[in-house]
């Protein structure tokens, strides 16, 4: 996504005059530059550090556990943040765990609604890996909602299914069991 900052600039500042405020304060002077920074770097894709990620191999499943992520409602340009779960059912090839992060990375670094970002990380990984058995599970909790009191900010789940995780139930309760520890409990992340 090509990103316009001079004109990121521009609105800020209108919105920072909308709100009432004077935006050539000295605390709100940068605050359009700095707002166009953080856009550019939040909707940019980029590695992870893999921290708090875990992998776990079995001889015919693999899940990538725990992957923090940060991502941008398209609704309201608040973030929503936790954690996503990849598993896959290797067809004789077995991808890196970066390149699993890189694909989340991909997925939440842009403006985004959950349930999309979840199948848009499945069908990147069922071309990645040339595996139609595909399972993405993803748990955030999303600040439109946290701060405005529309809800608890308990965390949202959606998973993506795919192939013979969603025939086989054993097959996806296995995956439920090895992401239990590393499941997202809301804040504190
Ligand atoms: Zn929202």
């Amino acid at each position: 996504m090509a990103i316009d900052k001079a004109k990121i600039e521009k609105a800020v500042r209108m919105i920072l005059e909308a709100i009432g405020e004077d935006p050539d304060r000295e605390g709100l002077r940068d605050t359009p530059r700095r707002v166009a920074d953080m856009f550019e770097e939040l909707l940019e894709g980029y590695e992870l550090n893999g921290e708090y990620t875990w992998f776990t191999e079995s001889s015919d499943l693999v899940v990538v556990s725990g992957i923090r992520f940060y991502s941008l409602c398209e609704h309201h340009l608040l973030p929503f943040l936790g954690v996503a779960h990849v598993a896959y059912l290797p067809r004789g090839k077995v991808i890196g765990l970066s390149k699993v992060v890189r694909i989340v990375r991909k997925y939440t670094r842009r403006l985004q609604i959950q349930e999309r970002m979840t199948m848009q990380i499945a069908d990147e990984m069922i071309k990645a890996t040339g595996s139609p058995d595909v399972m993405v599970v993803t748990e955030a909790v999303h600040l439109c909602m946290a701060m405005r009191g529309v809800k608890t900010p308990a965390p949202t789940v959606v998973a993506a299914v795919r192939g013979a995780f969603a025939t086989d139930k054993s097959l996806k309760e296995e995956v439920y069991k090895i992401i239990e520890p590393h499941r997202f409990r809301g804040f504190p992340l």
